[in-house]
Formats: C-alpha cells, structure tokens, sequence
C-alpha cells in the first residue's frame, strides 16, 4: 500500500485517516458496489500512535467489538448533591484505544485493490465544478468527489450567529501503588469538585483496581493553562481517589468543538467535510464516534443513490435542543452542573443515551426535557426567538 504515487486521477479522495476518513474508507472499499472506484487516502500521519481512546455505547454487540479495550455494563455520575449509580443495560459503555482502531482499519485497507494510501501533508483543495484538485507535499491530485476531515476552529469563529464551547480535557492513565479503582464502574461526570464558574467535571475510566484514566473536562468557551488541568487531576487523585502514590503511564489531551455553526457551509460540489469538520460533533456532549459510524452508513447510501451531497447534513428537532443547552451554557457557564445534575435526577442513563443518540420520540423527549430546569430553558428559546 505504500508506494510512489504515480496515479493522479481518482474518483475520490479522503483526506484524513481518523475515524471519518478510515471508517469511509473501508464502507467503500468493502463494498462491492464501488469496486470500479478508484480511491487515494491521504494523512500527513503515518497513524502509528495511540493518541485518543473512544468511548461510547451501544446495545448488545457491535462492530468494534473485536477491538474494544475495556467495556462496563454500569456507570456512576456524581452532581453537587445528587449522585446515582446504575446499571445501563441494554446499553454497554466501551472504550477504544485509538491504536487498535488505526492499525484495524489499516490492515482491511491494506486489502482493497482499488485504494491507494498516500502519507502526505494537504495544503489546499479546490473545486474546478468537474472536479476537485487536492494539493499536497507530493504532488497535486484530481478526484470528483473529496471527503475531507481536515477541521479548522478558525470557520467558526467568523460567526456569530452560533456560541462556540469547546469540550476540552486532559487526561492522567496512571497506576496506582494501592488498590483505588473499581473496575466495574464508570464515573460519567463527575460534577463534584470546583466549578470556577464553569462547567468542570471529572471522567474516570477504570481498566483494573491500580489502572485508570483520570480527566479533566471543561464545556466552555476558552481552554485553560496545561497546569490548570494537571492540578485538578492531582488534586482529584489525592483527594477523591484517596490515592498518594502513582505513577502517570500516559497522558490525552483533546478539544471538540461545540456549536450548532452549520459546518455545511464549507462544503461545495464535488467537497464534503466528514467528521468534525463535517459538524459530526454531538454539539452538546462531544461524542463523535458513533455519530460518525452513523452518518458513513447514510453517506454511502447518498453515494449509491447519486444523490446530491447538498442536503447531506439535514438538521433534525435535537439540533435546536443542542442549541439551547449552548446558548445557556454561553451566556452562563456556571449551570452545566445543574443542567446535568437535575437530568440525571430525573430521567434513566438508558432514556439519556437514547436521546443523546437522537433515537427519542416526542413523548421521551417531554420527559427529559421536563427534567431539566424549565427556567434556563424558556429564556433561551425565548431570547432565540426574539
Ligand atoms: C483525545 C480525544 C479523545 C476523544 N474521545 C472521544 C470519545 O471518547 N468519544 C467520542 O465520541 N469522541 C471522542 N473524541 C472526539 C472525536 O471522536 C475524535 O476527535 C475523532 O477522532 C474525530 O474524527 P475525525 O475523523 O473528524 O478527525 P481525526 O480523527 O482527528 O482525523 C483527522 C485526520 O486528518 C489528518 N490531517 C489533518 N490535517 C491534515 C492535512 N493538512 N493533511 C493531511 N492530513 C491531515 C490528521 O492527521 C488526522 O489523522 C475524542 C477526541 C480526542 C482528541
């Protein structure tokens, strides 16, 4: 698969080999329909590293499964006052270690006869109305169609039609010298530590009694100090944890955009964006991966169908919720915690996944709304209205 790329004409281009790009990748190459689809790949990154762990759930089994890392069938989620441990089934909580995914899906596009891997930097992609031209570090390259997943803050904030949070994080796996962690739970959000007027948790994965990940989160419009981060890890440790001794094995840091801006506004006639330059983001959580999983499936049914990728990103009834959340959490971001606190008071973790995944009819959506505070969630209809 790595070679010098003498072919300069494709039918399309991926650019990024992430989840969006590598996941797009294989649904076409697997698929015996585009079999007589020429594909080139391309990532400046030789993808070598493990630089993220996925998390996300599901019902029952799915097609991760050969890879997943550590799953937990019970979450814990811990607010000011209120605290609640629960059982999720039928829905699994599981995690993914960015190397597995990436050498995975390598190995499966290494066996596609009509996809080529290039490792090379973009530096520009235009749309000549026939067709697209990528340009690159190796040379420049034509495709009719290009997927690309190369995302730029800079889009967004030349608006300001749309808040734009950031869900940003830094996280500790470290080991413990005692026994500190239980491994078969969870913590979701922890809301139960200083908020500094913002929307501050913690998520704790357990992977064995001495072995877990530690991070710190924000939802908020400015990322922090890297000590910031690292000292309320610390402190979390010593003092939730009850743990003095540890070392620290690895470390994660991350920034997802969170904004209801419509990212289709990037994309022209023979350009896609994909993944979070696409606006895959959920909007008011992050989550990213199994939206993306969803919207290959849907985007390769466009691409059978022949159908205009113009009305790709259709907004449903949840983008207006996510953008209430955002607009309370812009204009004070000091309620995330009891935004999230009276949720999980309220409703079931099964009816907020199933929510969050946007599979919720009217009546559940009543329900989780009613759980909220109805106050914020008034004003910023009403403040968006008039
Ligand atoms: C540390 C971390 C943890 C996360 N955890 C979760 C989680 O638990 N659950 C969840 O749902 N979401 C999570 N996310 C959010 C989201 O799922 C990931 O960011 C996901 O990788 C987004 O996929 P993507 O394909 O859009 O971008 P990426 O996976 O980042 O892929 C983009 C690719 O484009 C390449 N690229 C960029 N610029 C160029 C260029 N100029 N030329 C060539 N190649 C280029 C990059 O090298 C990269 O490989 C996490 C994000 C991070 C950063």
């Amino acid at each position: 698969m790595f070679f010098k790329l003498v072919q300069k004409n494709f039918d399309y281009i991926i650019i990024g080999a992430g989840a969006a790009g590598l996941m797009l990748t294989d649904a076409i190459g697997s698929d015996p329909y585009f079999k007589d689809k020429s594909v080139l790949l391309i990532d400046k990154d030789a993808k070598k590293s493990n630089d993220r762990t996925w998390c996300f759930w599901e019902k029952g089994e799915g097609d991760f499964d050969t890879i997943i890392h550590k799953s937990w069938s019970h979450i814990e989620f811990a607010g000011e006052k209120y605290q609640g441990s629960y059982e999720i089934a039928p829905y699994t909580y599981k995690m993914l270690r960015g190397i597995d995914f990436y050498n995975y899906y390598f190995d499966r596009i290494g066996g596609y006869k009509n996809v080529l891997f290039s490792q090379a930097l973009v530096s520009g992609i235009k749309d000549h109305t026939e067709h697209a031209v990528v340009t690159t570090d190796v040379g420049s390259f034509k495709a009719t169609q290009v997927f690309t997943s190369v995302f730029n803050y800079k889009s967004l904030y030349n608006q300001t039609k749309y808040p734009v949070l950031q869900q940003h994080f830094i996280g500790w796996f470290i080991k413990s010298e005692k026994p500190v962690f239980n491994p078969e739970k969870a913590t979701f959000m922890d809301f139960s530590i200083p908020q500094k007027g913002n929307t501050r948790f913690m998520y704790v994965l357990p992977f064995s009694e001495t072995e877990g990940l530690v991070e710190y989160t924000l939802f908020s419009t400015d990322t922090l100090a890297e000590e910031d981060y690292e000292n309320a890890i610390k402190d979390y440790i010593r003092e939730k944890l009850q743990c003095p001794n540890y070392e620290i094995i690895e470390k994660e840091k991350g920034n997802i955009p969170m904004t209801c801006y419509n990212f289709s506004v990037n994309n022209s006639g023979n350009i896609l964006n994909i993944g979070i330059a696409g606006g895959w983001a959920k909007p008011s959580t992050g989550y990213t991966f199994m939206s993306t999983k969803r919207k290959i499936s849907e985007l390769v049914i466009f691409l059978k169908k022949n159908k205009s990728l113009s009305s790709f990103n259709a907004k449903t009834r949840y983008w207006y919720y996510d953008l209430l959340l955002l607009d309370i959490l812009d204009k004070d971001n000091n309620k995330g915690r009891r935004i999230f606190e009276s949720l999980f008071e309220g409703s079931s973790p099964q009816l907020i996944f199933k929510f969050l995944d946007e599979e919720t009819n009217l009546s559940e959506d009543l329900q989780i709304i009613s759980s909220c505070p109805k106050t914020y969630f008034i004003k910023a209809l009403l403040n968006r209205i008039f």
